[in-house]
């Protein structure tokens, strides 16, 4: 325990621990409400260690760890877990194992909160539609055990002015933040969009939950050839395909801001940051040159 910082003295500010932090982190997205499947929660951490300083990211990755050692995090906040199926081994000749040697070398815990951030409310697809200025009127797909409706998964949102697919789709590129993918269009670009359906991450298994909703627009990422051309050719919905990375990036702006309530409410000497370096494993992006791609002029 230490009292009175440095940097603001005569402040009566209260260093937690882990422990507390990890509670704080708890009570935001609780971790049975994760998937059966996933791994959320603390991957490394000495529940006794000093935590001062909290940087969130989306990918666990050396780049990201790298930054949290520059930046002298004690803990490191990622929406993607770092081990999902398990290994046998954390030796640093893998990049995995390296991960956890630079993370535990350098005092930094790492937690997880995947599918119960996704779900939660607000969660990963609220940032999502706040960060477009999109109304949220209700989860795309109700967490059945939530008997107020407001968890689950995706969200579908209304628009206070309507756009065409189009000008939704410039706001999006606009808004989230750039990769070389952007985002990609389906359907009528011209068409007037007054709601839409979004799902930070993979939205691939949701078409069926989009077309009941009976939204204009459905923005998501990863959206693959198939399930993409049949929705389209079924319906009169449109589709918006942005870097997985960036449809959930605004969640790490969104769970700062949390933490920072918390920690002003408990009076804790903590600093969160967001890490801003892209993490989208797509780095480039060549548009096409001809009409039909491989076809002569
Ligand atoms: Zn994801």
């Amino acid at each position: 325990m230490r009292y009175g910082p440095a940097d603001r003295p005569g402040s009566l500010c209260y260093v937690p621990r882990l422990s507390e932090v990890i509670a704080a982190l708890e009570s935001l997205w609780p971790a049975e409400r994760a998937e059966s499947w996933d791994a959320v929660g603390t991957v490394v951490g000495d529940p006794e260690q000093e935590v001062t300083r909290v940087l969130f990211a989306v990918d666990p990755v050396q780049e990201i760890v790298d930054e949290a050692v520059k930046l002298g995090a004690d803990l490191l906040v990622t929406h993607h877990p770092l081990y999902l199926r398990g290994t046998t081994t954390v030796a640093a000749t893998h990049f995995k194992g390296r991960v956890v040697h630079t993370l535990i070398k350098n005092d930094i815990a790492l937690h997880v909160a995947h599918t119960n951030a996704d779900t939660a409310d607000p969660g990963v697809s609220d940032a999502l539609a706040g960060a477009l200025d999109l109304r949220v009127v209700r989860p795309l797909v109700p967490d059945p055990t939530d008997p107020e409706g407001r968890r689950g998964l995706g969200r579908v949102c209304e628009l206070d002015h309507p756009l065409t697919v189009r000008e939704l789709a410039e706001r999006a590129a606009q808004r989230l933040p750039a990769t070389a993918q952007g985002v990609r269009v389906a359907g009528d670009a011209e068409a007037v969009v007054r709601t839409v359906a979004v799902s930070g991450g993979s939205g691939d298994s949701l078409f069926e939950d989009v077309r009941a909703a009976g939204v204009d627009v459905f923005l998501t990422a990863d959206l693959r050839h198939h399930p993409a051309s049949e929705a389209v050719a079924q319906s009169p919905l449109a589709l918006l395909d942005a870097a997985h990375w960036a449809t959930e990036w605004p969640w790490c702006e969104l769970a700062a801001s949390q933490l920072d309530e918390i920690s002003d409410r408990h009076g804790w000497d903590l600093r969160v940051h967001v890490s801003k370096t892209v993490t989208d494993p797509w780095t480039a992006h060549a548009a096409s040159t001809t009409k039909t791609a491989g076809a002569p002029n």
